[in-house]
């Protein structure tokens, strides 16, 4: 009854988890969980009023432009003059998306043919391989590891690869080990993308969720970036707007019309007055950025500290949500953990094989909640 492409794509790795999950609630008992990469603080209050206001005003009620309000895109182009000296032509380097999902679930339908390999790093968030699969191209695995601070070996992708790859995808800082990537990683990869004719989509939604003080670049403040790549962004992690659906593709005018050719067939642009929520978010005060990130950063240091001290070695990340540990054979501990502490975590190999040993927090749950998984978890170690 399926397509062969749909035969294709991997199995739901957590049934079983899934079901003695369900299992638990039924039987009354509390789980925290901590699987869960979707911000728990809500929306900053003057923007859902902007929304409000919008939603009042008829104007806004059509069908949206395919590419995004050019107000929107001036304002996305204005947030990333300030925020990474990038200058983006607001008329042809940048649409608008319905989350960042959007963009990373159709460009390789843009440009990857049958048989083109696709680099997509593993673990990695699973829409760059399924992406990959529903354009029929052939994903090649980019392995994170921790001796290599998680960033891919491009000196280890074999030449009949790189031969024949048309994209590659990259995420910095990144889901789900917590990684970030320095500027000198980018510059490699834009020498590796021009001397081999690749398009990199590098992911971004979270360089504003950062920590002690770290800034997270663009990938296109690399010089010689906006000649093989875009970088897909959003609004959801920044502004607790996952709900939403704002994003926002900017880059290579040529891999962006590409895209919108992708888009204009498939979906009919972003409702206006969200586009104009999200001008508030993008020009207006970003204190609600800050407090968000003291917010994380405080149940990061419970999380780490508490993991710690009970001897789980537990690096403490600069950025993202997450806490990535290494724990031996993740779907055993995660199971664990929900069996026996009543914690919810995701195994690793839920983002791909290379992260069969790890398990990750989202410490998307309140302050008392992260306390208490650490009192849980202490109690059955
Ligand atoms: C959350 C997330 C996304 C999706 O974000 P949306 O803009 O809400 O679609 C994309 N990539 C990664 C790595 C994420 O963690």
């Amino acid at each position: 009854m399926y397509s062969a492409r749909l035969e294709k794509l991997p199995p739901y790795p957590f049934a079983r988890i899934d079901e003695l999950k369900e299992e638990k609630v039924k039987k009354g008992i509390d789980l925290i969980d901590l699987g869960i990469g979707d911000p728990d603080l809500p929306t900053p209050p003057h923007v859902i009023d902007a929304l409000c206001a919008a939603a009042r005003d008829p104007a806004n009620h059509h069908y949206p432009s395919y590419v995004g309000m050019i107000e929107f895109r001036k304002a996305v182009a204005s947030w990333y003059r300030d925020r990474f000296q990038v200058s983006l032509n607001p008329e042809n380097e940048i649409i608008s998306l319905i989350g960042s999902k959007d963009g990373i679930a159709h460009i390789p339908e843009a440009f990857v043919n049958p048989g083109d390999y696709v680099l997509v790093p593993d673990p990695g968030y699973p829409v760059y391989r399924t992406s990959t699969l529903f354009a029929e191209g052939k994903v090649h695995i980019m392995p994170l590891r921790v001796e290599n601070k998680f960033l891919p070996r491009l000196d280890q992708i074999p030449t009949e690869v790189t031969r024949e790859a048309k994209l590659m995808f990259l995420n910095y800082p990144n889901n789900p080990t917590a990684a970030t990537a320095p500027r000198e990683f980018f510059k490699e990869v834009v020498d590796y993308a021009t001397e081999h004719d690749i398009i990199v989509v590098h992911d971004n939604p979270y360089s504003e969720v950062t920590f002690d003080g770290y800034q997270a670049p663009s990938f296109l403040e690399t010089p010689g970036a906006i000649e093989v790549g875009v970088e897909m962004h959003t609004l959801s992690k920044t502004y607790n707007m996952t709900g939403w659906r704002i994003g926002m593709a900017c880059g290579n005018r040529d891999i962006i019309a590409g895209l919108k050719k992708v888009k204009t067939n498939v979906d009919s642009g972003v409702f206006n007055a969200i586009q104009i929520a999200g001008i508030a978010a993008l020009t207006g005060s970003q204190e609600c950025v800050r407090r968000s990130c003291q917010i994380y950063e405080e149940r990061r240091d419970t999380l780490v500290h508490g993991l710690t001290d009970m001897g789980i070695e537990c690096p403490s990340p600069k950025a993202t949500f997450y806490v990535w540990v290494p724990v031996g054979n993740g779907v055993e501990y995660a199971t664990r953990l929900l069996d026996e502490a009543g914690v919810v975590v995701t195994p690793g190999v839920g983002f791909g094989p290379c992260g069969k040993e790890y398990i990750r927090f989202a410490i998307t749950r309140p302050l008392p909640r992260i306390e208490q998984a650490v009192e849980r978890i202490r109690r059955i170690i």
